[in-house]
């Protein structure tokens, strides 16, 4: 198996990338709504044994990376693929605005204390991909981050390099890593955010900040564009999934983290011939209390 599970949404590096061109619905005789659901129990369950084995053999880790626009799906596509897999396995962190201690530190300082453990997996609900989407659309935000020295011209280019760097060191250290985006129509993000407002048990997800990034669609479609040719790789791959159709996308992205750990080619560590004579004396003392 190469390096990043095969997926329809899976975006080559380095291509320049239109897109409009990206769906954002399932194509023509997907699986989707109950079938997809269906699907998704068994995909879940596969996942949570190989999250055991993960744990058991203690040499790799798994860092899931969410990013979309609002309404998108993250937080409902997390739990999704969470719900079946143990607690103690996985962990969700997700990331807000920077706090004050947090901006004392280079943009990777905070999401690399939250990084998974061997045996774990770990997922960002946002994460420092923020600092080249949200920030590039507000650059005005650069203030606020006390660096020695900014060149517009250079920044992004200087960020991707970080990322990508971080991103091959924590690869070839045993982490593997998989990034969504959440790809969301400007249409549907219109109805969930009527629903949001409609509906009095979602009022509570609409914030008033919501609509003026939303005016601001084009320009982080640029900055999504970018991050993903300049961030894609093997060894770091980034997913752009069809988001509009809840089932089908949480399926497409429980089959790829499937996918990923089957790739890993996991095993349950063996006792070595030493341990294997102490458990058989062992069990033969346990047989002889029943005597
Ligand atoms: P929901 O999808 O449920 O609204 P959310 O992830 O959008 O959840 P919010 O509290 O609404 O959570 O928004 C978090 C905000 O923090 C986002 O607007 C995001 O862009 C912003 N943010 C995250 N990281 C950074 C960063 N490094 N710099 C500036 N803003 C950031
Ligand atoms: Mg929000």
């Amino acid at each position: 198996m190469s390096e990043a599970p095969s997926s329809p949404y899976l975006i080559a590096p380095e291509e320049p990338l239109d897109l409009s061109q990206l769906p954002t619905s399932p194509p023509d005789g997907a699986l989707t709504g109950k079938a997809a659901k269906e699907e998704l129990k068994s995909v879940v369950k596969e996942i949570d044994e190989l999250q055991r084995i993960l744990y058991a053999h203690d040499h790799h880790s798994v860092l899931l990376v969410f990013q979309a626009m609002d309404a998108a799906g993250k937080d409902g596509t997390i739990r999704a693929v969470m719900s079946g897999i143990n607690p103690a396995g996985c962990q969700v962190h997700s990331f807000k605005q920077p706090s004050k201690e947090e901006l004392e530190h280079d943009f990777l300082w905070r999401t690399t204390k939250r990084l998974p453990e061997r045996g774990r997996i770990g997922i960002f609900n946002r994460s420092y991909y923020e600092e080249v989407l949200v920030v590039r659309v507000h650059p005005e935000y650069l203030e606020g981050q006390n660096l020695p020295h900014v060149d517009g011209n250079t920044i992004w280019d200087e960020r991707f390099e970080s990322i990508r760097d971080l991103e091959r060191h924590l690869s070839r250290n045993g982490t593997k890593i998989l990034k969504f985006w959440l790809n969301v129509s400007l249409e549907e993000q219109r109805q969930r955010f009527l629903a949001r407002l409609n509906e009095p048990e979602k009022n509570w997800k609409f914030s008033r900040g919501d609509l003026a990034e939303r005016a601001l669609w084009p320009h982080y479609m640029d900055a999504y564009a970018s991050m993903l040719s300049e961030t894609s790789r093997p060894w770091a791959p980034w997913y752009a999934v069809p988001a509009d159709d809840k089932p089908f996308m949480r399926l497409q992205v429980a089959t790829i983290v499937r996918d990923a750990l089957r790739g890993l080619d996991l095993q349950y560590p063996k006792a070595d011939p030493e341990d294997l004579e102490h458990f058989g004396r062992i069990r033969r003392q346990l047989e002889g209390e029943a005597d």
